[in-house]
């Protein structure tokens, strides 16, 4: 019996579709996670460069406060501005903004109004940059707005600069005096800050390699698992009865072992089936003519018996079908135990008869053994609705016999029953 094949295959993968479902999601999931953390590491830097440079802006005029108390003014001599502070020339005087300089590398300016007046900024010559003026937004953001600001791409003598800028006050007419300007080199920030960005997007691809690798393995072992299930079913539905799963799938201890197992008890109830006598739970007729097959391909010399019970009938009509069933059942029973104890087994041929194979024994060990089967069925009570029922067999033996068909040998044996038939039952004929 040829089982019918339930699907094709179509033309989509398990192994694909897995994979997708894993590893498209870490890997979308990844790149939005890249751009949002070199995003926030990018802006938490340039954050603290503000307040790096803020607090550098409120530490020079918190010294000039300490140092000159007193208004800021601006006077104009000989041609030029000078700033003054509580009555002090600030103009000229570098002592505080190149000490910061120095240790801050960071560029410091005062501007009245726009116009530097003090500056640690030095062009290509080395000369302070006094006496040029700010940008045009600069001038409007803050110096107008009267509002400190952050710039992070200030141009400054064809530098770029984050710069953050703060006006500076009269506290006497509260006008606005000027600014101070406190500057950082854009291209060394800049650097520092790739080079973060780098090293998250570095450790960040590495993890997300590291867990591709981890999901491709599990998808794979899954995948596996399933594609032995696969084959397995597909021998089954090919009549492969003798298939075996791998023993990764049972050993499972998930759902996937556990189908594995299932599929193993459905084989065995299969193999039951299509295999044994639904009555004796012999082998069954099918079955026997195919293990003969093997037994005589494998060229080991083997007898074959047919043993038939005698008067069988009468069970049937007198106590009736299900007595009959018993009588089999008992009688298969018996025939089993003593099969196992020789090499070789016994099968349901048909009814009432079963055929017997003994291998490796010849012909006078077969009536041995049938002999001693005879005795126990002389010794066995079958119980019916209380009642022991007695029952004999009657057996015919024969050996295979070099290029004599398997079917030849059968009727030999079947003439021997008949034989024995013939002489009254309850013998054994070789
Ligand atoms: P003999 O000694 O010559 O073998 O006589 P017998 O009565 O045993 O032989 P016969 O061939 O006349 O009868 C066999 C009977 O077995 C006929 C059939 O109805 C019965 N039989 C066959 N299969 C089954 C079965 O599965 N269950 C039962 N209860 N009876 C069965
Ligand atoms: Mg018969
Ligand atoms: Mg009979």
């Amino acid at each position: 019996m040829k089982l019918a094949r339930v699907t094709k295959k179509g033309n989509r993968s398990f192994h694909l579709e897995f994979l997708m479902m894993t590893l498209l999601p870490l890997i979308v999931c990844g790149i939005v996670m890249m751009v949002v953390c070199s995003g926030s590491v990018r802006d938490s830097m340039t954050s603290e460069a503000e307040d790096n440079l803020r607090n550098v802006a409120l530490l020079v005029l918190g010294s000039y406060d300490e140092m000159y108390p007193g208004d800021y003014e601006a006077k104009h001599e000989n041609e030029e501005f000078k700033l003054y502070k509580g009555g002090q020339m600030l103009s000229d005087n570098y002592e505080l903004l190149d000490r910061i300089e120095q240790e801050s590398s960071l560029e410091i300016t005062i501007f009245y109004l726009d116009t530097r007046l003090l500056t640690t900024l030095k062009n290509s010559e080395g000369v302070r940059m006094t006496g040029s003026v700010a940008g045009e937004k600069i001038v409007t953001e803050v110096l107008n707005s009267r509002m400190a600001r952050f710039y992070d791409n200030v141009s400054i003598n064809g530098t770029e600069y984050y710069a953050y800028y703060s006006p500076i006050m009269s506290s006497f007419t509260n006008d606005c005096i000027g600014m101070i300007g406190v500057a950082k080199p854009a291209t060394e920030l800049k650097a520092s800050i790739g080079r973060s960005v780098n090293r998250t997007m570095i450790v960040m691809l590495l993890a997300i390699l590291i867990t591709s690798f981890f999901i491709t393995r599990f998808a794979n072992e899954l995948v596996t698992v399933v594609k032995f299930m696969l084959d397995f079913m597909k021998k089954l539905s090919d009549n492969k009865l003798d298939a075996k799963l791998d023993a990764r799938v049972v050993q499972r201890e998930d759902e996937l072992g556990e189908m594995g197992r299932n599929l193993n008890s459905l084989q065995i109830a299969l193999r039951r089936l299509i295999e044994r006598d639904v009555l004796t739970g012999l082998f069954n007729r099918r079955s026997a003519e195919k293990k003969i097959d093997v037994i005589e391909a494998s060229g080991v010399r083997y007898c074959v018996a047919i043993g038939d019970i005698d008067h069988f009938k009468k069970f049937n009509d007198t106590f009736g079908h299900e007595c009959g069933d018993v009588v089999l059942r008992e009688v298969a029973h018996l025939l089993n135990d003593c099969m196992n104890r020789c090499e070789g087994f016994v099968a349901r041929w048909g009814g009432e008869e079963f055929l017997l194979v003994f291998v490796n024994t010849d012909i006078n060990g077969v009536y041995d053994a049938l002999m001693i089967i005879r005795q126990a069925l002389h010794d066995k009570d079958v119980v019916y609705n209380d009642q022991i029922h007695k029952v004999t067999m009657t057996f015919g033996a024969a050996e295979r016999v070099e290029g004599v068909p398997i079917n030849h040998l059968i009727r030999a044996a079947d003439d021997k029953l008949y034989e024995g038939k013939q002489g009254g039952r309850d013998r054994v004929i070789i």
